[in-house]
């Protein structure tokens, strides 16, 4: 495996791959990486002959008042686990070597971005799209693996690619979950013993989602009860718990069962215990006779 800090190095290595025509899968991560992040090594690793990683805590989509300094960081374990993986190049730069000067320039996706994640962190997705964009332009991967977790980050930088008319595949991976539940998430390790036991209320809120859809709720009375449920952690501070259409992320009225007739809609919550901040997410999509979990997105894959 190789890791390599510099974007003139990966260019090199990158331009010899194509040469041979190995495909190029590439999985942008922030690092400290867990099963989640693993998962999409794995699948880059089937559907690609070469598979890039890169880790990078990006300054450019954390407010001023959010995680950038403290953000877990551990590259020599991200190594190991990245070579167990079988990657074949690690690539962590500097942020002088992503950003040498003042950024002027930034890619901006808009409509998707107002609400949820958008709404609570201003900035946060010209961050994402700006870097992801960067990183596209120097990796020119085949496909790019991105996990269902940030259900939000998918459709943004999905929509990116269609509007800039990028060549590259996005493909959504499952959530991957802790065996009660709880998404895997870097900042995971930043909750205590009490704000752990009172996170799996977010996982419980989605599972009984279900139940509720089934007993025909309206948008209204489906938020009302993901409400009530996640309230009931004394610990939880809530910041949204937002039922819309996926991919477009547009408000919905009405029968949540009959509004899965011909959409897609998804659950996305984000809720603080202490200072650490989770989101998790569920999409549903449906027909007349049931409604069902979209296997492939919303599914759920325990480690
Ligand atoms: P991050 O390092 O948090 O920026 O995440 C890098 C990539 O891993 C993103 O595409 C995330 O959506 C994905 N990811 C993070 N947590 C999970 C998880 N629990 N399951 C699947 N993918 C994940």
């Amino acid at each position: 495996m190789e890791v390599l800090s510099t974007i003139l190095q990966l260019k090199q290595f990158i331009y010899h791959k194509k040469e041979q025509k190995q495909t190029i899968g590439f999985v942008p991560t922030m690092g400290y990486l867990h099963k989640g992040h693993e998962s999409l090594m794995q699948k880059a690793k089937l559907e690609c002959d070469i598979v890039i990683l890169s880790i990078f805590v990006n300054p450019l989509q954390f407010g001023p008042n959010e995680d950038y300094e403290v953000y877990p960081r551990d590259i020599d374990r991200d190594l190991q686990i990245a070579k167990e993986m079988n990657v074949d190049v690690v690539f962590s730069p500097s942020v002088e070597e992503m950003y040498p000067s003042e950024v002027y320039t930034k890619v901006s996706v808009s409509n998707l971005t107002s609400r949820l994640c958008g709404a609570s962190r201003p900035g946060h997705f010209d961050g994402v799209s700006t870097v992801v964009m960067k990183l596209f332009n120097i990796v020119e991967p085949d496909k790019a693996f991105f996990g269902q977790k940030d259900a939000q980050q998918v459709a943004v930088i999905k929509q990116m690619v269609s509007d800039l008319n990028m060549n590259v595949e996005i493909v959504a991976c499952p959530i991957i979950r802790e065996e009660d539940g709880l998404a895997l998430s870097s900042r995971n390790v930043y909750l205590n013993n009490n704000e752990r036991e009172q996170a799996i209320k977010l996982f419980e809120a989605l599972e009984h989602s279900e139940r509720w859809i089934d007993e025909n709720v309206t948008i209204e009375e489906l938020k009302r009860q993901l409400y009530d449920h996640i309230a009931s952690a004394p610990l939880a501070k809530i910041e949204y718990i937002e039922i819309l259409s996926y991919p477009d992320l547009q408000s919905l009225e009405g029968n949540v069962t009959q509004l899965l007739v011909n959409k897609e809609i998804i659950i996305a919550l984000a809720v603080k215990f202490g200072k650490t901040r989770l989101i998790d997410n569920r999409i549903y999509t449906g027909n007349t006779i049931n409604v069902k979990r979209e296997p492939d997105l919303g599914g759920i894959v325990y480690v």
